[in-house]
């Protein structure tokens, strides 16, 4: 068992002995910060995208604006227990949860200050962040708060402070990308997934308060998310992801700055 107690305070990262040795100072520079309102956002959105980022040696992180504890089912306790299990397969080195409130938080000044001395904590050259518009509320009011922290993180005339009250200086990551979540959005990007697609479901199925994972379906009320058929269909949005770029498995981002390479070979061969 790895996870040991919950985190103490808000920001404080998830008490994995693990992620905590990696915690030791107030700025941890990441490659790639992912992004989520609630717990289980980046591992149905994002996380194979992380997974392959990893593999090649990238620095991944992630932050979770809410504890959840708006669901139906389980307790901010099993969510807890749940993320860290999940972030452990993701093999993220942090994952941090800023205890906004569920439901209720507003992309206003107190929440991008906030935000961007998260961001300028992790300096993280690339964020994915929850979508702009989308079935659940949260998950627009929080791609819009993403996107406007991380523009105003740049900003050097606005003054933040780390844990230990010291300044910090100004950070802008090179793109926000959009993961694509319950509503379908065209991407303007697709990802191959393909080789990580099996250690994401293990990363969504450690949420096993939430989705379907006990055959005998004596897990408390159902949901919109608890029933197989929602797996499913995360599997198939996977599915048909990858067969728009000729691959077996796709994530989806949008992306409002338009995506740049210096070299053809990035792109992945497409035989449809
Ligand atoms: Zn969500």
């Amino acid at each position: 068992m790895f996870y040991t107690c919950l985190p103490a305070k808000a920001g404080s990262t998830l008490n994995v002995p693990y992620l905590r040795k990696n915690f030791a100072s107030s700025t941890m520079k990441l490659d790639i910060l992912a992004i989520g309102v609630h717990p289980d956002d980046v591992e149905l959105g994002c996380s194979g995208t992380l997974l392959n980022e990893q593999r090649l040696g990238k620095r991944t992180g992630i932050i979770d604006l809410t504890q959840g504890e708006l669901g139906t089912r389980g307790t901010i306790e099993t969510r807890y227990k749940e993320a860290a299990l999940a972030a452990q397969h993701m093999k993220v080195l942090t994952r941090e949860n800023l205890k906004m409130r569920d439901g209720f938080f507003v992309n206003d000044e107190k929440h991008q200050l906030q935000l961007i001395s998260a961001i300028r904590k992790f300096q993280p050259e690339i964020i994915l962040a929850n979508i702009l518009d989308d079935r659940h509320p949260d998950h627009g009011r929080a791609g819009h708060l993403i996107r406007d922290a991380a523009f105003l993180s740049g900003l050097a005339k606005i003054e933040t402070k780390d844990e230990n009250g010291v300044a910090q200086t100004k950070w802008r990551p090179k793109y926000v990308l959009h993961y694509l979540q319950d509503w379908y959005h065209e991407p303007d990007l697709i990802i191959d997934i393909s080789e990580s697609f099996e250690e994401r479901m293990e990363a969504i199925k450690a949420y096993s308060t939430q989705f379907f994972t006990d055959p005998s379906g004596n897990e408390g009320p159902q949901t919109y998310i608890s029933t197989p058929d929602f797996l499913d269909s995360v599997i198939a949005r996977a599915r048909m992801l990858g067969k728009r770029i000729g691959v077996k498995y796709g994530e989806g981002f949008i992306t409002e700055k338009k995506i740049g390479i210096s070299r053809l070979d990035a792109l992945v061969l497409n035989e449809t």
